[in-house]
């Protein structure tokens, strides 16, 4: 049972019933093997590829599948019920053609997009560094113009799919000015060093990115000097946050699919533990929070596409409301299996982890805290 979804007009539903049988049949079952490998088959991303899933958010005219940004959120509730670490790349990879779209000139739209869409090459988004997380501002890495280059020097960390991705978003900064690069694999000056053993979605393949002396033409220059961070990449870290938040709904969702059957399944003190009252309590507040996110994502996705002024606030909300409660209901799911649940053979630790590192990116627990009431307070004094 899928509450929340029942106003969906019959295109989005059977986009869904359509994401739903791509990840029963290329993704779910493989996850559990792809988390202890700590990688993703090549062939799964081409499958994404092909599916059109890549160029969710890129149009038509550049190869892509044109989604709207309710069929995106369910996109990525279908991923995020099979596997965290394929949401992920989904997540980043969108988040680059986003930035293209929006603010790459005609001939940067043409180089990039047709083949980002296709899966050909597959992109990254390069911001944190060890020295920079939620304060994005602090990047220490620079970009200094020499005549028609760039130079690139410093290091990303913690970047999605760098150990394969083809092309990196690149934020750097001359003297204070933030610039956005979009920046090939093979450049001379780039080292991609692999991260391995993260907590959770184990097989996103992160990597650090290091940067000595890295000159990129200035045709790689995405947007305006100036504007790297305040647009480029706040703008891909909205289209990440919303994409992360659906992904939440995703992994809740299984929590409770899994917890019900288990529940059902398993009997102790003569019952199965469904029948226990404390059981049915955990699983009541799991489908209620499910519910919830959902609603959240649905209302944030209508008033990101009607640019309505509190699209801003619906999406950080739908994002700190799901990946908190895919936390919770994660952390639930484990307890509902007890011993079976800490099985490295099952997926409930493997949600577990997942679920924690969707509190961590996109805008931390503690950023959505502070930040949703500053939005909040905001838009009341508007209103005096
Ligand atoms: C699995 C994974 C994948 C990632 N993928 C990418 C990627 O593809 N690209 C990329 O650029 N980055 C990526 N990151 C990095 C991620 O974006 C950062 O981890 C995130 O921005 C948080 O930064 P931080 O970890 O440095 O935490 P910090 O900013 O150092 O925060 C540490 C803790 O302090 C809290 N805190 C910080 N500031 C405040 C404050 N003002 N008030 C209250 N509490 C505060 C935070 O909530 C957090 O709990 C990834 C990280 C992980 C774990």
């Amino acid at each position: 049972m899928r509450v929340g979804v029942e106003s969906l007009s019959d295109r989005h539903a059977k986009a869904m019933e359509s994401f739903l049988e791509f990840t029963a049949s290329r993704i779910a079952p493989y996850a559990g093997d792809w988390d202890n490998a700590r990688r993703l088959p090549r062939d799964v991303i081409s499958a994404l590829g092909e599916a059109g899933h890549l160029g969710a958010l890129v149009p038509a005219e550049y190869g892509g599948s044109g989604m709207d940004l309710i069929e995106f959120g369910l996109l990525n509730e279908a991923i995020g019920t099979g596997c965290s670490s394929v949401r992920s790349v989904v997540t980043v990879h969108s988040m680059v053609c986003r930035a293209v779209q929006r603010w790459g000139s005609r001939e940067q739209r043409e180089r990039w997009l047709p083949r980002l869409a296709s899966g050909e090459w597959v992109g990254a988004f390069a911001l944190s560094e060890p020295g920079a997380g939620n304060d994005a501002a602090r990047i220490g890495t620079t970009a200094r113009r020499d005549g028609e280059h760039y130079v690139l020097d410093g290091t990303k960390k913690w970047i999605t799919y760098a150990q394969a991705a083809d092309v990196f978003l690149v934020f750097g900064h001359d003297e204070g000015r933030f610039a956005a690069f979009l920046v090939e694999r093979d450049t001379p000056g780039l080292t991609v060093v692999p991260i391995d053993d993260v907590l959770g979605t184990r097989a996103s393949m992160l990597a650090e990115l290091r940067f000595t002396g890295c000159r990129v033409p200035r045709t790689a220059l995405l947007g305006r000097v100036g504007f790297g961070l305040s647009a480029v990449a706040t703008d891909a870290l909205e289209i990440g946050r919303y994409s992360v938040a659906w992904g939440s709904v995703g992994l809740a969702q299984a929590c409770l699919e899994a917890s019900v059957r288990y529940a059902g399944e398993r009997r102790q003190f003569g019952a199965p533990l469904i029948k226990h009252q404390l059981i049915q309590r955990l699983i009541t507040d799991m489908a209620t929070s499910v519910s919830a996110a959902r609603l959240l994502c649905v209302q944030a996705g209508e008033l990101k596409s009607a640019d309505h002024p509190d699209a801003v606030t619906a999406v950080w909300m739908a994002k700190y409301f799901a990946s908190t409660a895919a936390s919770r209901a994660a952390s639930d799911a484990v307890q509902i299996q007890g011993a079976n649940g800490c099985d490295p053979a099952g997926s409930a630790q493997r949600l577990f982890r997942d679920a924690k590192i969707a509190e961590i990116i996109e805008g931390s627990t503690q950023i959505q805290q502070t930040t949703i009431a500053s939005l909040v307070s905001q838009a009341g004094a508007g209103e005096d």
